[in-house]
């Protein structure tokens, strides 16, 4: 396969593009090359296109797709629930059945909220941590993303262009956003000086750096975080928006074994629906109800939650997550084979299942240096591998599902050094 042309995809872009603003659903897919590509329906590891090409998919809908595309556990419970209606607005079975594999997960927690979307879910716990102190500022850091909100989209990329202020978006409330100190990942002398005697009500972090560059944490750093923390009565917030029900069925916590006071859940929570939540000890969880408001329409909607009670099912049986961090492994060592076979500087991190390729850098371990890798030329590599039958991320990072095989790596990992090689000097 070697597309050179998407028709129908590019008819319905300048369509779509008539009614919806940009032409996408959210802002940076306006941002795929060479135009955003238009699906009709996906199976497993694979996705096709309005124009019949068939590709290898690693994108999994920006990661909630771990279970890949129709899961017929995940379809039997949608179906299931649908046809008993859509929403309630009062309570229903999945309710707790859901939040009990949750907490199944985060042995250490015994309360969660549902909520919608990762921004959601990361605003409720910022607001339960301030609630919970009486103190008003947060601590986040440099390239670690909390979704799209006012107080928490500062110190992701650096701030708008031409704009004096750390604010990322036009329009972007600088009050709102002048709650957030930004600090560097990593340095615990900084976070101890800025927490001491000060008014910060949490510190919150991805405790791998999925969003900028898939990075762990530096030996004993969470620990070093979580004594802190401690120590100043922080709320300490984990967005596993990414790390949740992915590293590990425990996520991060699981993983790290460092248990923070709030984490925040979503994307793979429900394998593709919209839900997120934040999990927690009842102390602070339960202020949800004496004080600290948390609310929304669709929150603890019954067929996301059928979804994501069949979603956890899935993801709980034994040998996921060791088959997941294989077959991250086997993708992250191939690609990182083809780019010294080319003579192509390049870097590759992984953790379980995400891996993230930057080009033009020979090693990303910090924000800074994955900020300097060359997008230009891996935009260019992506619409190859595009051409080839292989739809990755924009950025660099590659999601796998349980519905990967070994076989679908090791023809990626070909197709990759195909390109490769034709792109390298
Ligand atoms: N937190 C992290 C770590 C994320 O990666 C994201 C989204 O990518 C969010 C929060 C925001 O989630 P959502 O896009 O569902 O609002």
């Amino acid at each position: 396969m070697l597309v050179t042309e998407w028709p129908k995809s590019m008819e319905a872009w300048t369509r779509t593009k008539r009614s919806l603003a940009g032409g996408v659903s959210t802002g940076l897919r306006a941002q795929a090359r060479p135009h955003p590509i238009f699906f009709s329906g996906g199976a497993g590891a694979r996705l096709t296109d309005l124009d019949g090409n068939t590709y290898l998919d690693y994108v999994l809908g920006w990661g909630p797709n771990i279970i890949g595309h129709g899961h017929p556990q995940l379809v039997a419970a949608v179906q299931g629930q649908i046809e008993h209606g859509a929403t309630y607005g009062s309570g229903h079975e999945f309710e707790y059945l859901a939040a009990e594999a949750v907490l199944d997960a985060y042995p250490a927690f015994d309360r969660l909220v549902w909520s919608n979307s990762g921004s959601e879910a990361a605003q409720v716990a910022l607001r339960i941590a301030r609630g919970a102190t009486g103190r008003q500022h947060f601590v986040k850091f440099s390239g670690h993303y909390h979704g799209w909100t006012d107080p928490v989209l500062v110190g992701y990329r650096g701030g708008r262009a031409g704009s004096s202020s750390a604010a990322e978006s036009l329009g972007q409330s600088e009050n709102a956003s002048r709650d957030a100190v930004v600090l560097e990942w990593g340095n615990l002398d900084d976070l101890r000086a800025t927490l001491t005697g000060r008014d910060i009500a949490a510190v919150v972090l991805e405790p791998v750096l999925c969003n900028s560059g898939v990075i762990e944490p530096p030996d004993g750093y969470l620990e070093g975080v979580r004594e802190i923390c401690t120590e100043t009565g922080t709320v300490l917030i984990f967005d596993e928006v990414i790390t949740g029900f992915r590293l590990a069925f425990g996520g991060a916590v699981e993983k790290y074994g460092v248990v923070p006071d709030l984490a925040v859940l979503g994307k793979a929570i429900a394998g593709g629906l919209p839900l997120s939540a934040v999990v927690g000890k009842s102390e602070l969880l339960d202020l949800t109800q004496a004080g600290v408001v948390h609310a929304g329409t669709y929150n603890g909607n019954p067929v996301v939650l059928a979804g994501a009670l069949a979603t956890l099912d899935v993801l709980k049986r034994e040998g996921t997550y060791e088959r997941l961090d294989a077959l991250g492994r086997r993708l992250a060592s191939g690609l990182g084979d083809q780019l010294t076979r080319h003579g192509v500087v390049g870097a590759v991190n992984q953790v379980g299942p995400v891996v993230q390729c930057a080009l033009g850098v020979p090693a990303v371990r910090t924000f800074t240096e994955f900020m300097g890798a060359d997008t230009k030329a891996y935009d260019l590599l992506l619409v190859e591998l595009l051409r080839r039958g292989v739809f990755a991320l924009p950025g660099g990072r590659w999601y796998l599902s349980t519905e990967h095989t070994e076989h679908d790596i090791d023809t990626t990992i070909r197709i990759f050094g195909e390109v490769v090689s034709v792109s390298s000097p």
